[in-house]
């Protein structure tokens, strides 16, 4: 169920020069909300932004008796909803709405055995819980929400330059396999993060799924060598959208189906932000 609420801020860190962690207290939300899921925010008692913005659930914080307190989102600010959040110190309030949208895939399956979490930008916020919650680390909803499985996961996060990789420790500390990719070469592998994806595929292990999100040019991309290395891919779309809860439609995606078009339009809030790579109609997107 949506809730729609005003928070206290706990803290709003700087982890780098342009990106953020708010950490925003709000247990009923903090016990629903699924790796992959988001919430919208905005400042409480402000018109300017209206709408709120959505960003991904980037962890559960819990109270010493590890009950759910609090939510962690972690943002690049942009323009002014981001701009805005910055502005939020200790004890500001933010209207917050949400668990919204789907989780990435939980249960454990074979495709489940080898995950591959391939990161863009800003991207890699929803897949600290996933990578947690695959492992077994941490749980997320209802405790019977899913059972541990035996998976294996690792992480490639591809950005413009190094100091975008901020937070990149949180992911270390899993003991995960962790990979980088810059365009300028400060960091790690020096190009794309697909080519670098692809050298590990190639090496071996096989991954068994792949879980992507990024900026669409990289998703599009995602979804190629996804089909082409024949491993079952999820992507995570990034869209623009002003309700978050299905209601206004600004954030249609095509996506294929029986129809005479062979594809219709999808809320991206409601019935995404995840999709099977194979589902989305990625012309139509290329072409708009
Ligand atoms: C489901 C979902 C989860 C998200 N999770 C996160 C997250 O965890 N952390 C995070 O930093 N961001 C996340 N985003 C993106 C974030 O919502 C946008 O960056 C934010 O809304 C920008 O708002 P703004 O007012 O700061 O910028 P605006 O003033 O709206 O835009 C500033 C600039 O950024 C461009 N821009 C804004 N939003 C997008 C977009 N979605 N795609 C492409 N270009 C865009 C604009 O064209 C403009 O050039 C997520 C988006 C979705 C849909």
């Amino acid at each position: 169920m949506v809730l729609q609420s005003t928070a206290t801020v706990l803290s709003n860190e700087m982890l780098g020069e342009t990106i953020f962690k708010i950490r925003v207290e709000q247990p009923a939300i903090a016990r629903e909300i699924l790796p992959g899921q988001f919430a919208m925010l905005r400042p409480h008692g402000r018109t300017d932004p209206l709408l709120g913005r959505p960003l991904a659930m980037y962890d559960v914080g819990r109270s010493d008796s590890g009950e759910p307190t609090s939510i962690d989102f972690v943002y690049l600010v942009q323009g002014n909803g981001t701009r805005a959040l910055a502005s939020l110190g200790p004890g500001d309030r933010v209207d917050l709405w949400g668990p919204l949208g789907n989780s990435f895939p939980r249960h454990p399956s074979n495709d489940l055995k080898r995950v591959l979490l391939l990161a863009g930008g800003i991207g890699q916020t929803p897949f600290l819980s996933v990578a947690k919650d695959l492992l077994g680390q941490q749980t997320y909803g209802a405790p019977a929400n899913r059972q541990a499985g035996e998976t294996s996961v690792s992480f490639i996060w591809g950005v413009r330059t190094k100091s975008l990789l901020a937070g990149l420790n949180d992911f270390q500390t899993l003991g995960i396999e962790c990979h980088v990719a810059t365009d300028d070469g400060s960091a790690g592998h020096h190009g794309r993060v697909t080519d670098l994806a692809r050298q590990l595929i190639e090496r071996g292990p096989r991954p068994t799924a792949i879980f992507s999100c990024g900026p669409e040019p990289m998703l599009v991309a995602v979804a190629r060598l996804g089909q082409e290395c024949q491993v079952p891919t999820w992507v995570s779309l990034e869209t623009r959208m002003a309700c978050g809860y299905g209601v206004c439609f600004s954030c249609v995606c095509p996506v294929k189906d029986s129809s005479p078009a062979g594809w219709d339009y999808s809320r991206v809030c409601l019935e995404g932000p995840i999709f099977r790579s194979t589902a989305i109609e990625w012309n139509e997107i290329v072409h708009q």
